[in-house]
């Protein structure tokens, strides 16, 4: 292996820039020629690649957001306009790519690897967490912190007028962050797509506080159980509190990556170079159980993703 690439792609998290700083300066201190690509597939197929040099890695680690810049790019799904992608990394002589993405972007590198022989390597970059084959993806760490901080702020109005407020943020399939941030926000109720808790059940749950003389709530809603708005009207056919809505939206995507998404980000980003290095192809990178570990690409998808039962049973003990 002589030349690599490196992209981001799909939604951006913080800490996907300490993952392309710690491959780059990895690759370009073993005399690797270094590629980045712009915007993801879509700058691969538009052909903006670009030679990394080590000044392009500098002042980005403490950065939120990728300094690759990332796009969605729906025709990729087409083998035709990925034969076109995959030219253009050949005619430079570029025969390993570094992916930097959620599953979506796991699906095109393995199209990538299998159609065109491209060796590539995953690396789990998304703040849903909601990924197999890892314990946690890099940005996750960083969003959870953000709600947390809303968090705090939100219950302070909703204890000053007894209110129940619900607190909608990401996550489609997954309901990581909804449950980690009330295990560690405190949380009084929590709505996640793994687990079917009817509106009924969490309006029984506000009542039985009630009757403890617990005046107000925070309720984490994650946004694959469906809108907020459309929880907050269900819920208030069924219990007698003043129900408000907070839906964090992109705030959760930014902000300075946290000490523990710049670690994983620059352990992974390295550990993706070593593997090209050892001309391996078609991996993904976890952490589980704190080891830097690496499965078949398609284990983030096809794999199983973490029980959430346990931690669901207790933040429903702990909201009481
Ligand atoms: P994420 O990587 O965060 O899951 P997306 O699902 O939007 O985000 O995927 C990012 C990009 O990966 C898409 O815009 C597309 O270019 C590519 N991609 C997603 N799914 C596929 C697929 N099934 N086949 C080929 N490319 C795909």
């Amino acid at each position: 292996m002589k030349k690599i690439a490196i992209l981001t792609s799909g939604g951006d998290a913080p800490g996907m820039n300490a993952a392309v700083r710690a491959a780059g300066k990895f690759a370009l201190n073993t005399d690797l020629e270094v590629y980045g690509i712009k915007r993801g597939y879509l700058g691969m197929l538009n052909d903006e690649i670009f030679k990394i040099s080590s000044q392009d890695l500098g002042g980005i680690i403490d950065r939120g957001g990728t300094s690759l810049l990332t796009a969605r790019c729906p025709e990729f799904k087409d083998p035709k306009i990925r034969a076109i992608a995959a030219e253009n990394l050949k005619k430079r002589g570029i025969d390993g790519l570094i992916v930097i993405g959620g599953d979506g972007s796991f699906h095109g590198a393995d199209l990538l690897s299998k159609e065109h022989g491209i060796k590539v390597i995953g690396i789990p970059g998304t703040i849903d967490n909601d990924i197999a084959g890892t314990d946690y993806t890099i940005g996750f760490d960083t969003c959870l912190n953000t709600i947390l901080d809303a968090i705090q702020k939100v219950r302070d109005t909703a204890t000053s007028h007894e209110r129940t407020i619900l607190i909608e943020v990401m996550g489609r399939n997954a309901g990581d962050l909804a449950l980690y941030a009330s295990m560690a926000g405190g949380g009084d109720g929590i709505l996640i797509p793994e687990q079917d808790n009817p509106i009924e059940v969490l309006a029984y749950q506000i009542q039985q506080r009630r009757r403890r003389g617990k005046l107000h709530d925070i309720i984490l809603v994650a946004e694959g159980v469906g809108s907020a708005h459309t929880v907050a009207e269900e819920l208030k056919k069924k219990v007698h509190t003043d129900v408000r809505i907070v839906v964090l939206g992109h705030v959760q995507r930014g902000g300075t990556p946290s000490g523990f998404d710049r670690v994983l980000g620059t352990k992974m980003g390295a550990k993706a170079v070593q593997l090209l290095l050892e001309e391996k192809g078609c991996l993904m990178i976890g952490i589980e159980g704190n080891q830097i570990v690496t499965h078949p690409i398609e284990y983030a998808w096809e794999g199983q993703r973490r029980n959430h039962m346990e931690d669901y049973e207790l933040t429903q003990v702990l909201s009481k």
